[in-house]
């Protein structure tokens, strides 16, 4: 293959940077060594910052965020819901912090205002009923995978081509020029060269290991991990933060149909090993009753942990990632390593994916001489084009509006309300997916069953329509529980397992999946 640029990483910067290259007019390619969106940008907490959280800690990212959060909500309306959010100050924490809070998010020019108690409560009255006091901030929620794909079929729209399951295994150079990609297909088995003239290295927190292939040794990227834990209910419809310098678990965000509690913040040596502690877990929902009284009493549904591509602070120790700064790195290895034609770029939020594009790829045409300016706050993606804002109740009105008589659209998976004909139209679109594949896009499995009762019937209709054979479609189903099974292990406690053990009968006394027809080779992707 021969492209202009290559971008490597299909997280949240990766499909900003192909839709901003693509706008700009160059040819490019894409590649992911999974999913788009499986790593950290498909992991994380899925808050769209209003920039609150980080006013006194790092005004810089405050900013960014503040008005990147404003763009977000024109150009990716079907990923965000603007639920709005609260810091609040609870009984067990004192009001230091929060007497700097208002001047510090108005110098940050974050948009913040001190409301009445009783008005939080009114709001949110799940809180804390001696809560101390209380601004209102405009936090959202985002969809990371609907952000992400939104992108990219922005970027596919002006021409890039999008390779996932691709992984990057050397980045060739003519002298000290780079001038090719080799990837690996990862399910065709077979190796691709990819002539270009520039790499954008969007590697997140392998992005020093990625370096590494063009000789570009030592950028420091540390995986600053961090666990969520999602309930099975919105236990409150705003995003609530607690007013306290930045702690663990000081944040519950409500997405989709549940809300997550989040997060920690520790140093992993492997962003591909990322284990989820039992006292972690326990720190979560500690933290959560700080905010809501009786939060362990409601239902853990799911645990998952990612990695923040952390630039290495030579101010703070290698290991304290919690103090780290989160604003983004552009590393021009022409200037640190003599490497023409490769920049790498890291740190950052999902919500100032937008603005690390704009930032790379500007000192990308600069490089190359071209004057070719940034568009990509001025036209929305594809899908939120005449789409208003994600609002909670969508689902179900598109079910009731469909045109058909009521009940007659099958639903496959109740807690996510995902019909048959949305399954299929995904199915179609990842052609030669596994079910996980689906998931990401349709929410498939995610939500308080987890994947109980859709999973056998998504796989039946996989197999119905002849994507796979009997084989396979068994493989793809243990592939599908093995992989829900590991964020439940860590949280089975209460209700959680009465659920599990439901899903157990069903998956192994009657279906009897241990044993049903499998692939001579377990089904890995
Ligand atoms: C616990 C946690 C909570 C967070 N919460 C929030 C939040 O609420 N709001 C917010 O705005 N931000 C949040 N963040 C930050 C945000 O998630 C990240 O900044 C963002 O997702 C990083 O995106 P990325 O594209 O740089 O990295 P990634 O999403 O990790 O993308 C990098 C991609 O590179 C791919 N890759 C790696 N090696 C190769 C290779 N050799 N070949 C091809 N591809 C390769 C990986 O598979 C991966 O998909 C959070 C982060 C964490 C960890």
């Amino acid at each position: 293959m021969k492209t202009d640029v290559v971008v490597i990483g299909g997280g949240s910067t990766g499909a900003g940077v192909i839709r901003d290259v693509a706008m700009r007019g160059f040819d490019a390619v894409l590649i992911e060594r999974g999913d788009l969106a499986q790593g950290t940008s498909g992991r994380y907490h899925g808050l769209l910052h209003s920039g609150g959280r980080y006013v006194v800690s790092d005004p810089e990212s405050a900013t960014e965020c503040a008005e990147e959060n404003a763009i977000l909500k024109r150009i990716n309306t079907n990923a965000v819901e603007a639920t709005g959010g609260l810091f609040v100050v609870t009984s067990q924490d004192d009001e230091e912090y929060s007497d700097g809070f208002l001047a510090a998010a108005h110098a940050a020019k974050v948009p913040a205002a001190e409301i009445p108690v009783s008005e939080a409560l009114r709001r949110e009255p799940r809180l804390d009923p001696h809560l101390k006091r209380a601004f209102e901030v405009e936090d959202g929620t985002v969809d990371g995978w609907q952000m992400v794909w939104g992108a990219v079929r922005s970027a596919q729209a002006y021409g890039a081509q999008i390779l996932t399951y691709h992984r990057v295994t050397n980045i060739l150079r003519e002298g000290n020029r780079v001038n090719a990609v080799v990837v690996h297909d990862e399910r065709g088995d077979e190796d691709v060269r990819i002539e270009c003239g520039f790499v954008l290295n969007c590697g997140g927190p392998w992005a020093g290991k990625i370096a590494e292939l063009a000789d570009c040794h030592g950028v420091e990227v540390v995986p600053g991990v961090g666990i969520m834990i999602a309930m099975n209910h919105r236990l409150s419809h705003n995003v609530i933060n607690r007013c306290i310098h930045p702690a663990d678990g000081d944040i519950i965000v409500p997405v989709h149909p549940v809300c997550i509690i989040g997060t920690t913040d520790v140093h992993a040596d492997d962003a591909d090993d990322l284990p989820i502690l039992h006292d972690q877990v326990q720190q979560m929902l500690d933290a959560g009753e700080a905010l809501i009284p009786g939060f362990r009493q409601s239902r853990a549904l799911h645990a998952w942990a990612g990695a923040r591509p952390l630039v290495k602070d030579s101010r703070v120790s290698a290991t304290d990632t919690r103090h780290m700064a989160r604003g983004m790195s552009v590393i021009d290895h022409s200037a640190r390593d003599g490497v023409e034609g490769l920049l790498s770029i890291a740190g950052g939020k999902l919500t100032t994916y937008r603005l690390m594009a704009e930032r790379v790829v500007d000192i990308m045409c600069e490089k190359m001489g071209e004057n070719r300016p940034c568009r990509t706050a001025d036209e929305a993606v594809p899908a939120a084009e005449d789409t208003h804002l994600y609002a909670i109740g969508h689902r179900l009105e598109d079910v009731e509006n469909a045109g058909d008589a009521p009940g007659t659209q099958k639903i496959i998976c109740e807690c996510e309300l995902v019909t048959q004909e949305m399954l299929e139209s995904t199915m179609d679109a990842v052609p030669g997916g596994n079910l996980d594949d689906v998931r990401r896009q349709v929410r498939l499995g995610m939500g308080p069953c987890q994947g109980g009762f859709c999973s056998q019937r998504a796989t039946a209709i996989a197999y119905e329509r002849g994507d796979v054979d009997i084989e396979r479609a068994t493989g793809l189903l243990r592939l599908f529980l093995k992989n829900r099974w590991i964020g439940l292990w860590p949280i089975l406690y209460g209700a959680q397992v009465r659920q599990a053990a439901l899903d157990n009968w069903i998956h192994e006394g009657t279906l009897d999946v241990e044993h049903l027809p499998q692939p001579e080779e377990e089904v890995v992707r």
